[in-house]
């Protein structure tokens, strides 16, 4: 099997080309027909599968089809640097897309708050983020979840043992219950089992 033969739009194979990914890791093959296909998904999956790229290149499939302007997707990250790395493989892949984002998070430095508040007011299609700086975005109104889609949790398992469950929680309250869940998580303990039932609707779970 090779990207081809998902028929992505050609501005997105066009990222990939030049990013030179030719062939679908294992977690790519098997979790991309199902986002592409609107399931809700948990998925197993260690840092090095390509498990990033397993969910974003149909997210932004799906965002360019639609001819997408205002913030569609939110992924959560448990760390910054975490975020940092899923925004640099969405400018790899959406370059020639015209697919927009931000990194969102707290501290250090990067984007100051008041530059977070700024990009954010204009509307980005997703948004990456830690759990802490979204919600003092949520609580201030600098950033609009009303027409979000898409939901992805990454190390999900490390968001819960920093202590995020209930900011994940509070941060769901802002999205329409109409959306899509994605949950990859390195490990399956009872405590991602029990928040997989109570964000995701009738899941397809692939292991690697
Ligand atoms: P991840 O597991 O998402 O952190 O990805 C690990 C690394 O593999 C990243 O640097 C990606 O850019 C790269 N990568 C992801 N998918 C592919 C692919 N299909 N072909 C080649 N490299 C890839």
């Amino acid at each position: 099997m090779n990207f081809q033969d998902f028929n992505f739009v050609p501005q997105l194979q066009e990222g990939l080309d030049t990013m030179g990914f030719t062939k679908p890791t294992p977690i790519q093959e098997q979790a991309i027909p199902h986002v592409l296909a609107n399931k809700d998904l948990i998925a197993c999956a260690q840092t090095g599968t390509g498990k990033t790229a397993s969910y974003l290149l149909p997210l932004l499939h799906k965002i360019q089809e639609a001819d997408i302007s205002h913030t569609d997707t939110v992924i959560l990250s448990p760390t910054r640097e975490l975020a940092m790395q899923i925004d640099q493989q969405i400018m790899g892949l959406a370059y020639f897309t015209g697919c927009t984002s931000i990194a969102v998070y707290g501290g250090g430095d990067g984007f100051s708050y008041e530059q977070q508040k700024r990009s954010l007011t204009d509307g980005v299609n997703i948004v990456v983020a830690t759990p802490g700086r979204l919600i003092a975005h949520l609580t201030s109104g600098t950033i609009n979840l009303k027409k979000v889609k898409h939901l992805v949790l990454d190390e999900a398992d490390r968001m819960l043992d920093m202590g995020f469950y209930e900011d994940i929680v509070r941060i769901i309250s802002y999205l329409p219950e109409k959306r899509q869940n994605l949950l990859f998580s390195a490990t399956m303990p009872r405590k991602i089992r029990s928040l997989s039932k109570k964000i995701l609707h009738d899941p397809v779970e692939v292991n690697i």
